[in-house]
């Protein structure tokens, strides 16, 4: 087994991550131009499959329309593409009004998440801890303490009985573990 630098491996993802972009990528980035103004805010390509390129549309009358003059965009966008693509798809499907894309990443917020327990700092405030830690064994007791307290007072999965955050199981029933096992 050879080793490799975190930073080398980092780097060699990117580059993979980029290869497999640039497709759709250099898509998005002409296709205003390929199709028109009026058209691009209508549409948006999704994703490449298979040589097909999948574009949502806004409504049904655009995908329609457009599967007529597809062989038209397909001439014009294979002249810009390295690899040919063999058919395009129109869809409502994937459809969303526009937005953001970063700001919608932000509001994700942990409190949304239903594994969600809290803030950690009120939880340690009724504990007897030892802050800041003198060794690594009273960080140790800090640590063990705070997840004995933090799960102690949570309910059980009724599947597998381990402590379970509240919203774990308004969300599934059962734990995360659980849940995701009988995805
Ligand atoms: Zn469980």
């Amino acid at each position: 087994m050879s080793f490799q630098s975190i930073p080398e491996i980092l780097e060699r993802l990117q580059i993979e991550a980029l290869y497999q972009q640039q497709p759709i990528q250099r898509l998005l980035d002409c296709w205003q131009e390929v199709v028109g103004k009026v058209i691009a805010t209508q549409t948006r390509p999704i994703s490449i499959e298979r040589d097909v390129l999948w574009v949502a549309t806004s409504g049904a009358a655009w995908a329609q329309n457009l599967t007529f003059e597809r062989q038209r965009l397909l001439k014009k966008l294979n002249k810009i593409l390295p690899t040919p693509l063999v058919d395009i798809r129109f869809s409502t499907a994937r459809w969303q009004p526009t937005k953001k894309k970063s700001s919608t990443q932000l509001k994700i917020s942990s409190l949304d998440h239903p594994s969600y327990l809290g803030k950690v700092n009120n939880l340690n405030q009724n504990l007897n801890l030892h802050y800041p830690p003198k060794n690594p064994d009273l960080a140790f007791a800090n640590w063990s303490e705070t997840i004995k307290t933090r799960y102690s007072s949570l309910p059980l999965c009724p599947n597998c009985q381990s402590p379970t955050p509240k919203g774990e199981l308004e969300r599934w029933g059962v734990c995360s573990i659980c849940a995701a096992r009988s995805f």
